[in-house]
């Protein structure tokens, strides 16, 4: 294929990196500072253009969720958190989505990441856009949900709405896309697609085959549920056939993907077999279809494993082969021990791969027959175009070698924080 230069933006806060949910919980956001390094390290960001992304406005995150909600969690903290335990329990905050210091800038951060994302999108600025710190696809309107509080990929969507007739999401963390799929589960001009674990009460329980949207949204929620062990052969075929198809009939004009990396194998919470090259052949598989594209991040419980998963998925986007030795760098070197300092995922006890053939050709048959209802694209009437004055002016300047690392250096303390805590 001919090598087509992309404008690519990548979004990093450090601030994102130090946060920090609870000790023993499984969701470390400072894998996102090692994910940064580690493309550092590769310098990659040589290619990228580099943004901190501005904070999110309140009134940007109540277009999706609720006012009450929003302000609740702008103002609650973990000291006020125990004169508070009704909307603690109605906002669904506490065990899963504990309240932290810092917890509403990282969540306008992480939001302002993948918003600023489809701004440059809509605008042509960039053809591709990365924000590793969105991706939190369990948060509902009025609740938090499964380590998640604002959903940005709601948000993301809204703001492509804007200028595309039709938006794709696309979901490979190793849980259902729920969050997603309830905001639009009634439309026609967003489809989502969900590749997921389904049964055995795994989390968050949602996103069976028969679930396929409802009203003007039928056949515009697309699940595949899957069991555990799944192999990186099973997966990308099964991802590719999905994709052609929905390609076919949905003709987006701007996709987003999530990247969870807990469908990697050996991660704390998932139960797939998949390598670093099958996860991001699904990355290469939607890049190469040159629509515009928003990737973000989602789960994954083994810190060095996802800053791998990512740091190779940026690498995949710029179209480029990351050597297999870690290149040596300050700070979290150490980190990657784990497989002899090695790009790839150690995996010990591979898990029994309990898709069958004919388990999956079942569903592919069901998921290709419920698509062929839609055989050509919707045509949606375009309304003139909402105005964009709450959206502050984009800072367009790309940061320089130094802002780089200083913001890393400011990583350090919650290193330490993080290494009594390890996984
Ligand atoms: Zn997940």
């Amino acid at each position: 294929m001919p090598s087509i230069k992309n404008k690519i933006s990548y979004y990093y806060d450090s601030e994102v990196g130090t946060s920090y949910y609870a000790p023993n919980h499984p969701m470390k956001p400072h894998r996102l500072s090692m994910t940064h390094s580690l493309v550092l390290a590769y310098r990659l960001h040589e290619n990228l253009d580099v943004f901190r992304p501005r904070k999110a406005t309140t009134s940007e995150l109540a277009q999706f969720h609720a006012e009450d909600y929003v302000d609740f969690l702008s103002k609650i903290t973990p000291n006020t958190q125990h004169e508070y335990l009704t909307q603690m329990q109605r906002f669904n905050l506490g065990e899963d989505c504990p309240i932290f210091d810092g917890l509403f800038d990282f969540c306008k951060i992480y939001s302002g990441g993948s918003i600023e994302g489809a701004v440059r999108i809509n605008h042509g600025t960039s053809d591709i856009a990365i924000n590793w710190s969105g991706g939190l696809h369990h948060a509902k309107k009025s609740e938090a949900s499964g380590f998640c509080y604002i959903n940005d990929i709601v948000l993301a969507t809204l703001e492509l709405l804007k200028y595309h007739a039709r938006v794709l999401y696309i979901d490979i963390d190793i849980h259902h896309g729920d969050g997603v799929e309830e905001a639009f589960y009634l439309t026609d001009r967003v489809m989502t697609v969900s590749f997921h674990k389904f049964g055995d009460l795994f989390f968050p329980g949602t996103g069976d085959l028969g679930d396929i949207g409802m009203n003007n949204g039928k056949y515009y929620s697309v699940n595949v549920p899957l069991h555990d062990g799944m192999d990186d052969q099973n997966f990308i075929d099964i991802f590719k056939s999905t994709m052609q198809k929905v390609m076919e009939v949905f003709q987006p004009g701007a996709i987003i993907l999530q990247c969870g990396a807990d469908s990697l194998a050996a991660d704390r919470l998932g139960c797939f077999n998949l390598t670093l090259q099958g996860h991001a052949s699904c990355v290469a598989f939607m890049k190469s279809f040159n629509i515009p594209l928003l990737v973000l991040g989602g789960g994954g419980y083994i810190k060095s494993n996802v800053a791998r998963c990512w740091a190779n998925e940026t690498a995949t986007l710029l179209g480029r082969t990351l050597d297999e030795n870690i290149p040596e760098h300050e700070f979290y070197y150490e980190y990657y021990s784990d497989a002899s300092y090695q790009l790839k995922v150690q995996q010990k006890n591979p898990i029994e791969n309990l898709n069958s053939c004919s388990y999956l050709q079942d569903i592919k048959t069901c998921i290709l027959n419920n698509l062929s209802q839609l055989e050509v694209a919707p045509s949606v009437q375009m309304h003139e175009l909402p105005p964009e004055a709450f959206i502050p002016e984009l800072d367009d300047s790309a940061l320089n070698e130094d802002e780089l690392s200083r913001n890393i250096i400011k990583n350090m303390a919650v290193n330490e924080m993080e290494s009594r805590d390890r996984e």
